[in-house]
């Protein structure tokens, strides 16, 4: 009762203020003589509460509400909110959008630890890095029972589901936001709320909630941005079956960053399996593993960062086993994975010798060489000479040439690079045989998406420009969903529409995808070509694009994209490299030798890849295996996963991370204000405000409310069912309040409510 008496006094203040809406356009006395309050620019930024004094010329004196008075320009002043607005749950009923209100309102509901709010259709979910007692099973509940609407990600979850099971359609929800925002933990809510709900006696939505705990195990790492943070991209389907219930799920993922396996920025972690298995394995794993501590391993020690606070890597690791079982990895196949794990930490203790002028090395004979062997099952000695020397095919000869330090240690951190990478799709691989959709399933599911925030560090390398380009097509989603074509729908159906203007990111995109003058053409290009460097390839961005105003050639090997989030400046060092990803051919060897399926596996894999497959071990050394590029390969990776979400009802939540301390209880306005900027929530809020939220068919609004039409003589046809219906409640519009409130005195005395749930509907 408290909530509907508050939400009709706000909407009565509503009507109030947008009278003063038009009169701050013209003339700020009506605040003055109102005294209503006022936002303030101060000089650093900030904004302050307070009323205007007086006004002289293009100048105000501001009398602020911690006491102070200022004098600003009226530039600098915006219109504030009534404190019966102060928190609405929805931004799109605050009177007055400006940006300091809108700050203003998610500061003051986050103060409150309501961390979720509206903007219109989008979700926006202020992290609170902090537990936040809003979800588990009682929340569920009340979710479903609709006994609260404040927003959720359970409420959008809902949504969703609902719709799905309505409509028929497939559904999607779309979860992005900075790195730290919040993207996999909302992702797991919304899992939770969906498992619960399509939960029957089965195991199979248990299993699907603990993939996450496997693959954040595998895919997640802590970076300066995130403790937890993924390092990839992830699609979950949930498939459901007529009744409603899971029978399946599909989880497809994206572009793992590899270069983390060995190498490491100051104060990062690779990813976390290999500190949890270090210190979690039990001493017979431990022994068979000839596992040391993580600081042992060259791999995990260079960053000196070994433990995250408040995270317990051992405990973390009888999680891992337990989902391991859950999802039906049997005990075998687990101990094959850790191995192929303890091998590439032994990998990248190998060390070399150098043995002549020209840098040509040796493997040292040593512990580590022993272990990587051992655990590869393949012989120490062809180990060495895969890491230390390159076969090269001259005419029917196999030639073999020693390697210098540098190529062999980048051998060696390839063929590291190569297993990792290879177990994590292995074992996507294995959960999804164990989640595969059965055969009750009806083609009906439910895509959450979380992939890697968009990403600005001091260094930016390759990595950074595939993050932040699949953030780019992310944006460029959400644009057309709520920006394009709801402004586009309106103009044909010819409604009296003034447009929202809203930054379009299709420049950026053409910057990436252009052809054959684009940066991944272009990347590409120079990756075929033998000489080519990091240097020659920024040269040749800076002679083709520097025209683009999404690009900026800069010093030497650097260059800028004016990305949608910012700007963001790239070194081009290594991108040749990592956008060839070359197969080395002496791996195939290497590995097939290995007697132990999973090296055989990965090598198999490899070979698929590849567009020549060899067939005597000579010919594998003939040249790298050419295959497409990373580059390419992701770019075609993400078409299709736009295409998949093309086909289904978008749900959209933006994470917001509210500090870059990953604290809990601080709200830094200049970083929210940058993220709501950026990604287009005020734009949508304005759209959504003024637009029409609810969008049907003839057909399907004549068929929801065709039953309001008592009179039996209307005509049949969709069209003039749904003017009938408009008519009858345009007449009824006036008894519309009190049928939601007293439905049944409605009902007796207009006759045409039937229940209380009709008269919800129609309102
Ligand atoms: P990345 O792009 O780096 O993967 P992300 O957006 O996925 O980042 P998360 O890993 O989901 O970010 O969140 C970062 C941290 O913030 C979490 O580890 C957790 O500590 C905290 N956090 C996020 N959302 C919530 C929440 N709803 N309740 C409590 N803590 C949260
Ligand atoms: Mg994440």
């Amino acid at each position: 009762v408290e909530e509907r008496n508050r939400k009709e006094k706000v909407a009565t203040v509503r009507e109030e203020v947008k009278i003063g809406e038009g009169e701050w356009n013209n003339n700020i006395d009506y605040f003055i003589n109102k005294k209503l309050r006022v936002w303030c620019r101060l000089l650093r930024g900030q904004w302050e509460s307070g009323t205007i004094q007086t006004t002289s010329g293009e100048e105000a004196t501001v009398s602020l509400s911690n006491g102070n008075v200022v004098k600003v320009p009226t530039g600098d002043l915006f219109p504030a909110n009534p404190h019966i607005l102060e928190g609405v749950d929805d931004l799109i009923q605050l009177s007055y959008l400006n940006e300091p209100s809108v700050l203003h309102n998610l500061q003051y509901r986050y103060s409150r630890d309501l961390i979720y709010s509206k903007a219109g259709p989008i979700l926006i979910a202020v992290n609170p890095f902090k537990d936040v007692k809003i979800y588990g099973n009682d929340f569920v509940i009340a979710y479903r029972q609709k006994v609260t609407d404040s927003p959720h990600v359970y409420a959008i979850a809902d949504t969703a589901y609902n719709e799905m099971m309505r409509d028929g359609v497939n559904q999607s929800v779309i979860i992005s936001g900075e790195s730290g925002a919040g993207k996999t933990e909302t992702a797991k809510f919304a899992m939770q709320y969906l498992t619960a709900l399509g939960g029957g006696s089965g195991r199979i939505e248990y299993e699907v909630l603990q993939t996450n705990c496997i693959l954040e195990s595998f895919g997640n790492a802590k970076t300066s941005r995130n403790d937890n943070s993924s390092r990839f991209g992830k699609l979950i389907e949930i498939h459901f079956s007529t009744l409603g219930k899971i029978c399946g799920a599909k989880i497809q993922t994206f572009l793992l960053e590899k270069s983390r396996v060995v190498q490491l920025a100051d104060g990062e972690r690779s990813y976390h399996i290999f500190y949890q298995l270090c210190a979690g394995a039990p001493s017979n794993l431990k022994e068979r593993l000839h596992l040391k501590l993580a600081q042992q391993y060259n791999y995990l020690n260079q960053s000196e960062c070994l433990a995250i606070d408040g995270v317990d890597d051992a405990q973390k690791f009888h999680k891992l086993l337990e989902a391991l079982n859950i999802v039906q990895i049997c005990k075998e196949d687990q101990e094959h994975a850790f191995a192929m794990l303890a091998a590439v930490l032994w990998l990248g203790n190998i060390s070399f010798k150098v043995i002549d002028n020209e840098n040509h090395v040796l493997v040292l004979a040593d512990e580590a060489l022993s272990n990587a062997a051992r655990l590869m099952n393949c012989s120490a000695p062809e180990l060495m000479l895969a890491l230390s020397t390159h076969k090269i095919q001259a005419g029917k000869d196999c030639i073999t040439k020693k390697l210098t330090l540098r190529q062999a240690t980048d051998r060696r951190d390839a063929l590291a690079k190569f297993i990792y990478a290879s177990l994590f799709d292995w074992l996507v691989e294995q959960i999804n045989e164990s989640l595969a959709v059965g055969k009750l399933c009806t083609g009906r599911s439910i895509s959450i998406i979380d992939i890697y925030g968009f990403e600005s560090f001091k260094k930016n390398s390759f990595e950074q420009f595939c993050i932040n380009y699949a953030n780019e097509r992310l944006q460029q989603h959400f644009n057309r969903h709520l920006l394009k074509l709801e402004q586009e729908e309106y103009e044909l159906d010819g409604i009296d529409w003034t447009k929202v203007d809203f930054e379009d990111n299709q420049e950026c995109l053409n910057l990436f995808e252009t052809k054959p003058l684009g940066l991944l053409s272009l990347l590409d290009e120079e990756s075929n070509f033998p000489r080519a460097t990091d240097l020659t390839f920024a040269n040749k961005l800076k002679q083709h694009l520097n025209a683009n105003p999404c690009f900026k050639g800069e010093r030497g090997r650097a260059f800028s994209i004016r990305h949608y989030a910012g700007e963001v400046l790239y070194d081009t060092n290594g991108f040749l490299e990592k956008n060839r990803d070359p197969l080395h051919s002496d791996f195939i060897e290497l590995l097939s030798s290995c007697s132990c399926p999973l090296p055989n596996l990965f090598a198999s894999k490899m070979l698929n890849q590849s567009q020549r497959p060899g067939s005597s071990p000579c010919q594998f050394g003939t040249v790298d295996t050419p295959k497409q590029s990373v580059g390419t390969k992701f770019k075609g990776q993400l078409f299709k996963l736009m295409n998949q979400l093309e086909n289904t009802t978008p749900h959209f939540i933006r994470c917001i991370k509210p500090n870059s301390k990953q604290l809990p209880g601080m709200y830094e306005e200049a970083l929210v204000l940058q993220q709501l900027r950026c990604c287009g929530v005020l734009e949508v809020v304005r759209i959504s405000r003024s637009g029409y939220p609810t969008r049907m068919t003839h057909q399907e609004f004549a068929g929801r409310y065709g039953f309001l039409l008592l009179d039996n003589s209307v005509p049949q046809d969709p069209l003039s069912i749904s003017v009938a219906i408009q008519i009858t409640l345009s007449n009824l519009k006036k008894y519309f309040h009190i049928a939601v409130v007293r439905s049944e005195i409605a009902r007796r005395k207009y006759g045409i409510m039937a229940n209380e749930q009709m008269a919800a509907i129609i309102c």
